[in-house]
């Protein structure tokens, strides 16, 4: 069986990792030209994506990609008043690991460096632009005018995914949040803090951790109309960074300073709402990671559920005979939890929106939300990937 996956960020070269566990063959493509993958800011791995990666048979790659352990996350409202603790102290203990930091880069150079180690033909700056079923199989266009002939295509392009438009036109697309995300790191003379500072600013919401002098910082900064790709393609720096450092003036210390010492942002993302699709799957079709259920960055998953995907998908793919048989298993084991996580983390980006307003509510509201969330997250970290024949946990 030729397998074809499209995108090669986290879902896709996870998967083609664990395709090949399995000695499954595997053909990987991604639009991205070679070398070009420096983009993105940084992510929070969580408890059960480090845990899907030793399933995956690689839970040193965040080592590997020079993450560090968090043990928590402390929440500060607008006068730098702790309102809220999340314990992450014996997250070890709970669910065998923590939650770890990893540049994103990093963490996706890792895995494609790994998927190529494994045997898998990984070609870079092919932009699908085109996908057909047919009787037998599935044909791939590229916007070089070449081909691909598969017996099944996997789509894992992203939140934007080439494959979900042309396998169902009708598929609804993001909607924006009217939340932009921004962040990078910046050196400055801080402790380390294992636990990550989230505070609730007078006009938005900031996070930071300190590690070796480098604050690893995020802004969710509210605006009504959506940037356009030109704003965010031209960005004016300089312009960019004094917008945020006159947001959060005033604000508690260290986020001023932390905002003073930065020349750049690595990055600016407008967040989006994927609605979740009917189906993610076909008969020679199936989509995993953003591409299927891309949960807002609130809730620290995305990446997590991309990589419990594929070892999912490649462990259905393994034990049924018919793809279509294993697209079904797989989409029995992983779309309800993928939807919950998703609802949750629509509920969250509701906390954040209302930094501006609604503050002393919020502040006496926080902890009993984050209580409700705790029983949230002990779902979401305790998830096992092996937890049932089929190698995922029904919900
Ligand atoms: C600002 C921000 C912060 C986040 N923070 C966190 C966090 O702390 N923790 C967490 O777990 N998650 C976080 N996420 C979510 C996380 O980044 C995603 O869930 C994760 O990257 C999904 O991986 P993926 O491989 O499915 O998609 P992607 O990483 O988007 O990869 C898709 C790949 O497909 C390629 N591609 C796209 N179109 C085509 C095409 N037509 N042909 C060929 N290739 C194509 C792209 O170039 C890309 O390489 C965050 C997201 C954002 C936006």
């Amino acid at each position: 069986m030729e397998i074809l996956i499209v995108g090669g960020g986290i879902a896709g070269s996870a998967l083609a990792l664990a395709l090949r566990a399995h000695d499954l063959p595997v053909r990987l493509v991604e639009a991205r030209p070679e070398g070009s993958d420096t983009e993105g800011a940084f992510l929070t791995l969580a408890p059960n994506g480090v845990n899907a990666l030793r399933a995956l048979g690689h839970g040193d790659v965040p080592a590997a990609a020079g993450g560090f352990e968090l043990s928590g996350l402390d929440f500060h409202n607008a006068s730098g008043r702790r309102i809220a603790r999340l314990s992450g102290e014996d997250d070890a203990a709970r669910y065998g690991a923590r939650a770890v930091v990893l540049r994103r880069a990093a963490l996706r150079t890792e895995l494609a460096r790994r998927a190529r180690e494994a045997g898998v033909r990984f070609d870079t700056g092919a932009r699908l632009t085109g996908l057909a079923e047919h009787g037998d199989g599935v044909r791939a266009a590229f916007a070089d005018g070449t081909t691909i002939d598969a017996d099944v295509v996997i789509g894992a392009d992203g939140i934007w995914s080439a494959v979900r438009r042309h396998t169902w036109p009708d598929a609804p697309l993001p909607t924006y949040t009217g939340i932009v995300d921004c962040g990078g790191w910046t050196k400055v003379d801080l402790p380390d803090s294992a636990r990550q500072q989230m505070i609730f600013g007078r006009r938005g919401f900031f996070g930071y951790a300190v590690k070796d002098n480098l604050a690893y910082w995020f802004t969710n900064v509210p605006r009504a109309t959506e940037p356009a790709r030109s704003e965010l393609d031209d960005l004016d720096q300089t312009r960019w960074m004094s917008t945020l450092r006159d947001l959060y003036d005033g604000d508690p210390a260290p986020v001023p300073r932390i905002l003073a010492a930065t020349q750049r942002a690595v990055g600016v993302w407008p967040l989006y709402d994927l609605p979740s699709p009917r189906t993610w799957c076909t008969e020679r079709v199936c989509l995993v990671g953003d591409a299927a259920h891309a949960v807002s960055p609130s809730t620290g998953q995305g990446a997590s559920l991309a990589i419990e995907d594929a070892v999912v998908l490649a462990r259905c793919l393994r034990d049924e005979q018919a793809p279509a048989a294993a697209f079904t298993s797989y989409q029995r084991l992983r779309k309800g939890r993928a939807e919950k996580i998703a609802r949750f983390g629509r509920q969250v980006g509701e906390r954040k929106a209302s930094s501006a307003t609604g503050s002393l509510f919020r502040d006496l509201t926080l902890s009993l939300f984050l209580r409700m969330g705790a029983r949230a997250t002990a779902e979401q970290y305790g998830y096992r990937v092996d937890g049932s024949p089929s190698g995922g946990r029904r919900d």
